[in-house]
């Protein structure tokens, strides 16, 4: 903790300097020929990533935009005819909407995150000019709520640097976008998979737990006679409770139903009719209170139950715009001295 928050202002401390040193930057571009960021700037921006390792894996995403700046200007200035003060202006200020930040892939004058090395496809411009702006999307809950507090104060607010949008949604909104983001990333041919489904779907019940140390420790993974609740680690093997287990199956169906014959889990495959029989016979539906007569009814019920339905979620979306305001401060360089690209 103490560490944590010596870190933290060491990290705002870092950050005053670097806006005093732009401060002089802008009051003397000459000293500067090119107008670019001077490269220990520019490494310092692209190590200094937020540090989330204290948050549940589960609940964090993070992506990334990149906006290419000398498009921006060639629209505000020559297009809709801003004056070149009012167009850095609008530069600064800018920061992405929710739909701009939940859409997959979006129109000039942003450009595809692979493409970070290239120039600009649109324009030809050179690299430096396509700001890039890290986005952390934290989903609210108890797990979460007082560390994501507890960042967003630590956060330098000058200039905005920081923003913060928030976006509400329901739980089962997050939970099918979870298992869709875990989904892609596993590959349903590696039989590992279904260790790596479950390990998540335990992070994402208990955050607080270290799966990955306890994943790394047992070989196989049980279902308790013995545990009501919870779970155990017993010479190597992860003993959990009935209801527990039986979740799993009930995910990693989920996540292998549609690969090849679909339906694979810890006990073989089983299509939906079977592991209905088979969560009724053990009693996890009537442990849920899931009380239907027929699998389709039933697995309908169990998303509601496992989602937390249509109760009321937070997405927080943290924008990064530090590089943004570098790169604008290098673009007012330039472009004052009448120098396009
Ligand atoms: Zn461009």
């Amino acid at each position: 903790m103490g560490k944590q928050k010596a870190k933290q202002k060491k990290k705002a401390g870092s950050q005053k300097v670097s806006s005093k040193k732009r401060r002089v930057l802008i009051g003397k571009p000459k000293a500067v020929k090119t107008g670019k960021p001077s490269s220990t700037t520019r490494k310092a921006l692209k190590t200094d990533r937020l540090d989330l390792s204290k948050f549940p894996a589960e609940s964090v995403t993070q992506m990334e935009r990149g906006i290419c700046l000398a498009c921006v200007w060639e629209v505000f200035t020559r297009h809709l005819k801003l004056a070149p003060k009012t167009a850095l202006v609008e530069i600064k200020r800018y920061t992405p909407s929710l739909d701009e930040l939940s859409a997959a892939a979006l129109p000039r004058p942003y450009v595809a995150a692979q493409s970070s090395k290239e120039a600009c496809p649109y324009c030809g411009a050179a690299s430096k000019w396509i700001a890039r702006l890290p986005i952390y999307r934290i989903e609210s809950g108890k797990a979460t709520d007082a560390l994501r507090r507890e960042l967003v104060k630590s956060l330098s607010k000058k200039n905005d640097a920081f923003v913060v949008l928030e976006q509400k949604a329901t739980q089962q909104h997050a939970f099918f976008e979870w298992l869709e983001l875990i989904s892609k990333q596993l590959d349903l041919d590696d039989p590992a998979w279904i260790r790596e489904v479950s390990r998540h779907y335990l992070s994402r019940v208990a955050p607080k737990v270290d799966w990955l140390t306890e994943f790394n420790q047992a070989h196989s993974i049980r279902r308790s006679r013995r545990l009501e609740e919870g779970w155990e680690i017993d010479s190597g093997r992860l003993f959990l409770s009935p209801m527990l287990f039986d979740e799993l199956l009930l995910m990693q169906y989920l996540v292998s139903r549609s690969h090849l014959a679909g339906g694979l889990t810890f006990e073989g495959r089983y299509t939906l009719p079977e592991l209905f029989h088979r969560l009724r016979n053990s009693g996890y539906l009537r442990g849920v209170g899931v009380q239907a007569n027929n699998p389709g009814d039933a697995l309908e019920q169990l998303l509601a139950h496992l989602s937390g339905g249509e109760a009321v979620l937070r997405f927080y979306y943290i924008i990064d715009r530090r590089a943004l305001l570098e790169s604008a401060k290098g673009l007012k360089m330039v472009k004052a001295k009448g120098a396009a690209r």
